[in-house]
C-alpha cells in the first residue's frame, strides 16, 4: 500500500547482509532492560545482524524523546525497525530501557530510548542522565523527537532533557578540541504547516542557546559555544494519522538523507562517527554502561583504550588459534626429523596470514594499544615457528652429511677419481644445499639464524672427509708399498746371489732408487688429496719404514739358513771345483787338493760377514731410519733400525760356518773319492 515505505532489502549494505537470514536482522535487542542491566547479549545479536565485521562502515543513531511521541513509530518508518509501539487504543508506558536494531538493508545500528520523561512524570532524572551518557558516547546523530505543540514550551519535558544531554556532553566532551560532534536532529511531529518551519527552528534555536547560556560550566570552559559540540537539524512530518500519505513520502524522504551519501542533506557526516569499530561496539557500549552505572567519571580516552586492549586481545587470540592450527600440521614431520618441503613459504604464509588477520581488525583500534599487542603476537607467533625453523635446520644438517657421506661414497668407487675433487664437488654441493634450503626455511623480520649451523655442518663435513683421506692416504701407501715390492725383489735375489763385495752397494742404490719413485709418486697424488704438511711428512716416513721392512723381508727370505747354505755352497764349488777359467776341475793324483779345498773354503767363510750386515762400501750409500718414526697404518711405533741392519748375530754366524765347514768337508772327500776311482781305473 502507498502507507508504508518500502524498503528494498538490498537497497545498500548488502555486502555486511551476507546469508544472514532476514529475520534475524530484523531482531531487536533490548541492550539495557528496566532493572538498567546490560545485555551481555549484544555481540552476539550484532553479529547477527550481520554487522560484527562492517568496521567504520557502519552508523550509529538514537532516538531521545518524551513518552508516546510516535518515536518506536518513526524509527521504524525510516529504518524499517520493529520497535515496540505503542497500541492505539490502551495509552500506557512500554517497557522502560534502551533497545536496539539493526535498520534495514543499512549498516545501522538504531538506538530507542524509551521513558526519557522522568522530568515530566515526576521521576528520577537517573535513567535520563545515564541514557544520555551512553547515547552519546557512541551515537552520530541523536533524533530528538518532539510534538508541535511542545515548541517555545522553555520549561518543558524536552528542554529539561536538552540541558542534561548538553551538560553530559561537555563532560564527555568538553576536554577535547573538535572530536565526538554529534548532530542534534530534531524531528518535529503533527506539523499543521501553520507555523513554518523556519520560525519553529528559530524558537528552538534560541531555547537552545538560552539553556546553553544557562549551564554552569567549568571555567576553562566557559566560552565554549554549543556549535563546538552541536550541528543542529530541523524537520518536520506531518500527522501520520490525518495525513497519512504526506507522513509517508516525508519520512521517506528524510529516510534518504540517512542512507544516501551523495543526498545533499546526507545527515551521517563522517565528523560525528564516534569511531568505535563495529565488532568492538557491543564491548565498549558495556563497559561505557557499567561506569555510568556506578557513577564514575566517564572517560573516554581510557574506554577506548580498555575497548582496544580487550579486542586486540581478541583478535590476537582469534589469529593465534588459526595460526596455531596450521603450524600443528608441521610439528610432527618435523619433530619426526623430515626435511619439509617449503617450510619456509608455509611459515611466512600463517605468520603473514594471522598478522594481516590481526592488522586488518584490530588496527582500527587505539593505535599505542594495537601497537603493542601486535609486538606481543609476533612474538607468540615467531616463538611457534622458532622450533619448527630449528628442527628444520637439525634435520636439514643431518640430510645433507648423509648426502655428502653417499656422494664420496659414489664418487670414490673405481679406480679413476680424483679424490680431491670428489671431496671438494660433494662439498660445494651439500653445504650449497644446506644454505640454500636453510635460506628458505628462514622467516624475515625474525632474528633467527641459520649460519651456526651451517658451520656445524661443515665441521662435521670436515671430519668425514679427513677420516676419508686418511684411509685414502693408507690405500696409496700400501700400493705403493706393493709397488716397492715388486721392483726390489729381482735386484735383491741376484745381489744376494753375487755375493760381491758391493752387492750391498748395489740393493741400496736400487732401493733409494725404488723409494724416491715411490715418494714422488706419493707427493704426486697426496697433492690432489689437499693433504696438510704434518700429513705429508707422516706418511712419507710410514712409506719409508714400510719399505725398509720391505727390503728386510726380501733379505730374510734370501737369508734362511737353507738358503744361505745354499748360497755358499754354491760359492764354494765355484772356486773349488771349478778352475780360474771356469773349466770344471777334474783331480790328478797329484794336484794339491789339500791347498785347493782350503783356499776355496776359507774364500767362501769369507762371505759369511759381508752377508751378515748391511753395510755398502760406499758410505754415501748407507741408508737410515730415525728410530721413532711411527708407521700410520698400523699404529706400531719405535723400532730398532740399527738392529735391522745385522742380518745374521755373531752367534748365527758362527753356527752357520760350522753348517757350511762339514757340507764342504763332503765335498772335500767326494774329490778325494773321485781320484782314487780315477786310478782305479
Ligand atoms: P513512543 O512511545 O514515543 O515510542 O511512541 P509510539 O511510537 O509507541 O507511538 C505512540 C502512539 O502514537 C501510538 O499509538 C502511535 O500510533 C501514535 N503515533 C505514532 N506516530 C504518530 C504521529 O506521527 N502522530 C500522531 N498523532 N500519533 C502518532
Ligand atoms: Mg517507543
Amino acid at each position: 500500500s502507498s502507507n508504508s515505505v518500502d524498503f528494498q532489502p538490498d537497497a545498500g549494505g548488502a555486502h555486511v547482509n551476507g546469508h544472514i537470514p532476514h529475520d534475524e536482522q530484523n531482531t531487536r535487542l533490548q541492550i539495557i532492560d528496566d532493572e538498567k542491566h546490560f545485555n551481555s547479549e549484544l555481540s552476539k545479536q550484532i553479529q547477527q545482524w550481520g554487522l560484527q565485521g562492517a568496521g567504520f562502515d557502519y552508523n550509529l543513531v538514537a532516538v531521545f524523546g518524551s513518552q508516546s511521541t510516535g518515536k518506536s513509530t518513526l524509527l521504524n518508518r525510516l529504518f524499517g525497525t520493529t520497535f515496540d509501539v505503542m497500541a492505539e487504543s490502551k495509552r500506557q508506558q512500554t517497557t522502560k530501557g534502551i533497545w536496539m536494531c539493526r535498520g534495514k538493508a543499512m549498516n545501522l545500528m538504531v538506538m530507542d530510548v524509551e521513558g526519557t520523561d522522568g522530568r515530566e512524570r515526576g521521576e528520577d532524572q537517573d535513567f535520563e542522565r545515564k541514557s544520555a551518557l551512553f547515547s552519546l558516547a557512541s551515537s552520530e546523530v541523536l533524533i530528538v523527537n518532539m510534538w508541535e505543540h511542545q515548541v517555545g514550551l522553555y520549561n518543558g519535558a524536552n528542554m529539561g532533557l536538552l540541558k542534561t544531554v548538553f551538560e553530559v556532553n561537555l563532560g564527555l566532551f568538553g576536554k577535547k578540541e573538535s572530536s565526538g560532534r554529534t548532530l542534534l536532529l530534531f524531528v518535529i511531529r503533527d506539523h499543521i504547516g501553520v507555523t513554518p518551519l523556519a520560525n519553529l527552528q528559530s524558537t528552538l534555536t534560541a531555547d537552545l542557546l538560552r539553556i546553553w547560556e544557562g549551564l554552569s560550566k567549568p571555567s576553562e570552559l566557559k566560552d565554549r559555544q554549543l556549535s563546538d559540540y552541536f550541528d543542529l537539524e530541523f524537520t518536520t512530518l506531518p500527522h501520520k494519522i490525518l495525513a497519512p500519505e504526506q507522513f509517508e513520502t516525508e519520512v521517506l524522504s528524510l529516510r534518504r538523507r540517512f542512507s544516501e551519501k551523495d543526498n545533499p542533506g546526507y545527515l551521517f557526516k563522517p565528523d560525528y562517527h564516534k569511531r568505535i569499530p563495529a565488532d568492538g561496539v557491543a564491548y565498549y557500549m558495556e563497559g561505557i554502561w557499567e561506569q555510568v552505572q556506578s557513577n564514575k567519571d566517564l572517560d573516554l580516552p581510557t574506554q577506548q583504550e580498555l575497548l582496544a586492549q580487550f579486542r586486540c586481545d581478541e583478535i590476537s587470540a582469534g589469529a593465534l588459534a588459526e595460526f596455531n592450527e596450521q603450524a600443528k600440521s608441521q610439528k610432527r614431520p618435523v619433530e619426526a626429523g623430515q626435511v619439509v618441503e617449503g617450510l619456509g613459504g608455509m611459515m611466512r604464509n600463517w605468520r603473514t596470514q594471522a598478522l594481516t588477520r590481526y592488522d586488518r581488525d584490530a588496527s582500527r583500534y587505539h593505535k599505542a594499544v594495537y601497537t603493542r599487542k601486535r609486538a606481543d603476537l609476533t612474538a607468540a607467533l615467531d616463538s611457534t615457528l622458532s622450533p619448527l625453523f630449528l628442527g628444520q635446520l637439525k634435520n636439514l644438517h643431518k640430510f645433507c652429511l648423509v648426502q655428502f657421506k653417499k656422494a664420496l661414497l659414489n664418487g670414490l668407487k673405481g679406480d679413476e677419481y680424483d679424490f680431491g675433487d670428489v671431496v671438494l664437488k660433494a662439498r660445494a654441493k651439500w653445504e650449497g644445499m644446506f644454505e640454500e634450503r636453510a635460506k628458505e626455511a628462514f622467516v624475515e623480520g625474525t632474528d633467527w639464524v641459520w649460519e651456526d649451523e651451517l658451520e656445524l655442518l661443515k665441521e662435521e663435513i670436515g671430519g668425514v672427509a679427513d677420516q676419508c683421506r686418511k684411509d685414502e692416504t693408507k690405500k696409496m701407501i700400501n700400493q705403493i708399498e706393493r709397488n716397492i715390492k715388486k721392483h726390489i725383489s729381482e735386484p735383491v735375489e741376484l745381489q744376494l746371489n753375487s755375493g760381491a763385495k758391493d752387492m750391498w752397494d748395489e740393493i741400496l742404490k736400487s732401493f733409494k732408487n725404488t723409494l724416491a719413485k715411490a715418494e714422488s709418486a706419493y707427493l704426486t697424488k697426496a697433492k690432489s688429496f689437499n693433504c696438510t704438511e704434518e700429513e705429508n711428512i707422516s706418511s712419507l716416513a710410514t712409506l719409508r719404514k714400510r719399505a725398509w721392512q720391505t727390503l728386510r723381508a726380501k733379505i730374510d727370505e734370501q737369508t734362511t739358513d737353507a738358503v744361505f747354505l745354499s748360497k755358499l755352497r754354491g760359492h764354494f764349488e765355484e772356486r773349488f771345483r771349478y778352475d780360474d777359467q771356469g773349466v770344471p776341475r777334474v783331480w790328478k793324483p797329484d794336484d794339491d787338493i789339500d791347498g785347493a779345498f782350503k783356499k776355496a773354503k776359507e774364500q767362501t767363510l769369507d762371505l759369511v760377514p759381508l752377508y751378515s750386515d748391511i753395510r755398502p762400501q760406499d758410505p754415501a750409500l748407507e741408508f737410515t731410519l730415525p728410530s721413532d718414526s711411527i708407521d700410520i697404518l698400523s699404529g706400531e711405533g719405535e723400532f730398532d733400525f740399527d738392529a735391522s741392519l745385522n742380518v745374521f748375530s755373531p752367534n748365527k754366524q758362527v753356527e752357520l760356518s760350522n753348517k757350511f765347514r762339514k757340507d764342504a768337508d763332503a765335498y772335500y772327500v767326494e774329490a778325494k773319492r773321485s781320484t782314487v776311482a780315477g786310478i782305479a781305473q
